[in-house]
C-alpha cells in the first residue's frame, strides 16, 4: 500500500505525460519524416474529435475547437518545427523547443487572446508529442472522469497525479512506485487511496471497470463480486465511524499517559491543504514543500506568484508554526519547463539546494518571496537536501542579503528568522558538530534519510521497501541524531512518512523524538497511539534494542502495543 484508504470506484486507465529525452536526431531526414507523420496524425484526430463533437456541440464550444484545429493547420508553425529538425534536433525535441521559444514570447502579452493562443499550442504540443512517442491519448477532461474515479497507472509522477480533476479522485493503482515516492505523498495529501507493485494492472483493467483499492492491506479488486462489493460497503462504513473518533480528538493535545507532551505537525505542499490544518488538529506545518506549486504551474511561478502562496499559507495557518521549505526539485520531482539532462541516477543528482545553488537566482527569487511574505511575521526556512554543513552559510549568506536589501527599501523584515536543514543526507551525520552550531532547528528527511542509508530507491518497488526502518541502523543512527540535537538544544522534528505510522512514531517517541510531521490523515491515527502510551515504558525497550539489540525492533513493539491496548 502507498496510501492508506478505502475506494470504491471506476477505472481510468492513466498514460504517462512524455518526457523528451532525446534531443538530437541520429538521421534528420528520418525525423522529418516522423514530424511530417506526426502533424498529420494530429490534424486528422483533431478533425475526428470536431466530427464527433458537431453531433452534441454547437455554439462557442464549437468555435473554440475549430480555431484550436485551425491553430494546428498553422504554417508558421509547422515551418518552425521544420527549422529546428533541420538544425539537428529530434522531432519530439523540436516540439519543446518551438513551445519553449514561443512562450517566452506570447508570456508577456497582457491580452487574453494570446494567453488562450499559449493555451492551445500547450495542449497541441503535449498531443503531438504523444503521437511521436506512440502513445496517444492522456489526461481525461474532468467532465470524461467517472464521478470515483480510480486511476490505474504503469507509473505516475507526482505532477500527473496533480493534472486530475481531484474533486473525482478517489484512488490510485499503480504497477511500481512504493510508499515513499512522491506519487504516494501526494495521493495521501490528497487523500486518496493508492495501492503501489499491483503487477499488470494495466493490461488487466479497462476503462470504466469496477474497482476497489484498499490501501490498507494493498488489495485491488478488479471487476469484484457482490459479495465482495458488499464486504468493503461494510468496511468503509467501519472506517468512517472510526474516523469520526480521530475527529474527536481533534482538540485534545496529544500527551501521554506518563504525561509527556508530543508535537504533532503535518505535512502540506499546497493551498488546498490549509483547511486540514484546522480539521486535524495538528500544531502546526512542520513542512510545506513548495515544490508542489512549480510542479503544478505550466510555467515557472516568479516572484510574484509564490509571494502570494507563501502569504496565503502563513495566513490561513492563523498563527500556528509553518516550516517552508526551500525547493527540492530534481529526483523523482520533474518540471515540464525546465529542461534537465537526464541523469543516470536523479535521486542523488543535481537536485534540491544543489540546483539552487548553482542557479543563484533561483535561490535568490524564493528567498525573497519567504522574506516578503513573512513581513512582521516569523519565518521558518528549512534547507533539503544538505550534504555538508558549508552548504549553509551559502544560503545565510544570501538570506542576510536579501533581509539588507528589504531594510534599505524601508519593507520590514520577518520579526525572527530560524533557518533549519534537513537530515536526509547520511554524510551530515558525520558531521553533526560542524553543523548544529549553524542551525536554528533540525528536521529528519527519513524517506530519503533511509533510501540512502541502505542504498534502497525510494522509487523502486523491489527495494523501496525491502529494509526495516526499526532494524538497529537506521535505529542507531537517528538516536544519534537525537541525542547530538539534545546536546547543542538543536530542536528537532522527524517529517518523513515514518512520522505518521503509529508503531514507528512509537519507536520514535521511544528514542527521543518530541515533533512529528505527517500527512494530514495520520494525525488522528498517531494521536490516539499517543494517548494510550507510557513513553517512560517504550524508551526503555528502544533504549535496550539500540544498545545491544539485533534483528527488528517491529515484533517487540507490536507486542508491547498488544499488552498495553496500543492501538496500531
Ligand atoms: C524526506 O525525504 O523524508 C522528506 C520529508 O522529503 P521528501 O519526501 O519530499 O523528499
Ligand atoms: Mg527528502
Amino acid at each position: 500500500m502507498i496510501s492508506d484508504g478505502l475506494a470504491l470506484g471506476h477505472v481510468v486507465v492513466h498514460e504517462s505525460r512524455i518526457v523528451v529525452t532525446k534531443l538530437m536526431a541520429d538521421d534528420p531526414v528520418h525525423e522529418l519524416r516522423r514530424l511530417e507523420n506526426g502533424l498529420t496524425d494530429l490534424r486528422l484526430s483533431l478533425d475526428e474529435m470536431l466530427a464527433h463533437e458537431q453531433l452534441s456541440a454547437a455554439g462557442e464550444h464549437r468555435d473554440v475547437l475549430e480555431a484550436y484545429r485551425m491553430f494546428a493547420h498553422d504554417k508558421g508553425w509547422e515551418r518552425r518545427l521544420r527549422e529546428a529538425v533541420q538544425g539537428g534536433l529530434t522531432a519530439d525535441a523540436s516540439v519543446e523547443r518551438v513551445l519553449n521559444n514561443t512562450r517566452s514570447r506570447l508570456m508577456h502579452q497582457p491580452d487574453p487572446f494570446w494567453r488562450e493562443r499559449q493555451r492551445d499550442l500547450d495542449d497541441l504540443s503535449d498531443r503531438l508529442l504523444r503521437i511521436l512517442a506512440g502513445r496517444p491519448g492522456g489526461p481525461l477532461e474532468p467532465a470524461e472522469m467517472p464521478p470515483d474515479t480510480v486511476l490505474v497507472a504503469r507509473t505516475m509522477g507526482p505532477a500527473e497525479l496533480l493534472d486530475y480533476d481531484r474533486t473525482k479522485l478517489r484512488g490510485l493503482v499503480v504497477e511500481d512506485g512504493s510508499p515513499q515516492s512522491h506519487v504516494a505523498i501526494v495521493a495521501k495529501a490528497l487523500g486518496i487511496a493508492a495501492v503501489a507493485r499491483a503487477t499488470g494492472i494495466v493490461e488487466r483493467a479497462s476503462a470504466g471497470d469496477a474497482i476497489i483499492v484498499d490501501g490498507v492491506t494493498g488489495q485491488v479488486h478488479l471487476r469484484p463480486q457482490p459479495e465482495v462489493v458488499s464486504a468493503y460497503s461494510d468496511k468503509a462504513r467501519f472506517r468512517a465511524r472510526r474516523q469520526k473518533q480521530y475527529e474527536a480528538l481533534r482538540d485534545k493535545p496529544a500527551i501521554t499517559r506518563d504525561g509527556l507532551r508530543i508535537n504533532l505537525q503535518m505535512n502540506a505542499g499546497l493551498i488546498v491543504d490549509m483547511p486540514h490544518l484546522e480539521e486535524s488538529g495538528a500544531d502546526g506545518i512542520g513542512l510545506f514543500r513548495t515544490e508542489l506549486q512549480f510542479m503544478l504551474s505550466r510555467t515557472f511561478p516568479r516572484h510574484a506568484r509564490q509571494l502570494q502562496t507563501y502569504k496565503t499559507v502563513l495566513d490561513e495557518a492563523k498563527g500556528k508554526p509553518v516550516v517552508f521549505r526551500a525547493l527540492d526539485i530534481g529526483g523523482d520531482k520533474v518540471l515540464p519547463y525546465l529542461r534537465q539532462q537526464k541523469e543516470e541516477n536523479p535521486a542523488i543528482g543535481w537536485r534540491a539546494i544543489r540546483m539552487s545553488l548553482d542557479r543563484p537566482a533561483l535561490l535568490r527569487t524564493q528567498v525573497r518571496a519567504f522574506l516578503h511574505a513573512a513581513s512582521e511575521r516569523e519565518l521558518r526556512l528549512m534547507i533539503p537536501m544538505v550534504s555538508e554543513a558549508a552548504e549553509i552559510d551559502l544560503v545565510r549568506a544570501e538570506v542576510d542579503k536579501e533581509i539588507g536589501i528589504m531594510l534599505r527599501k524601508g519593507i520590514p523584515p520577518p520579526k525572527s528568522l530560524k533557518l533549519g536543514a534537513m537530515v536526509e543526507v547520511p554524510s551530515l551525520l558525520f558531521e553533526l558538530d560542524g553543523l548544529l552550531p549553524k542551525i536554528d532547528f533540525v528536521s529528519i528527511g527519513s524517506n530519503d534519510l533511509l533510501q540512502f542509508l541502505f542504498a534502497a530507491d525510494r522509487t523502486n518497488a523491489r527495494v523501496g521497501s525491502r529494509y526495516d526502518s526499526l532494524t538497529i541502523a537506521p535505529m542507531r543512527a537517528l538516536g544519534q541524531l537525537v541525542n547530538a540535537c539534545a546536546r547543542h538544544k538543536t530542536p528537532l522534528t522527524l517529517c518523513g512518512e515514518m512520522a505518521g505510522r503509529p508503531l514507528e512514531a512509537m519507536a520514535l517517541i521511544g528514542l527521543g523524538v518530541r515533533t512529528l510531521s505527517m500527512a494530514p490523515a495520520s494525525v488522528g491515527p498517531v494521536k490516539s497511539m499517543i494517548l494510550a502510551l507510557h513513553s517512560g515504558a517504550v524508551q526503555q525497550i528502544v533504549e535496550r534494542f539500540v544498545r545491544d539489540g539485533k534483528g527488528s525492533l517491529r515484533s517487540e513493539l507490536m507486542r508491547f502495543a498488544e499488552q498495553n491496548g496500543i492501538e496500531i
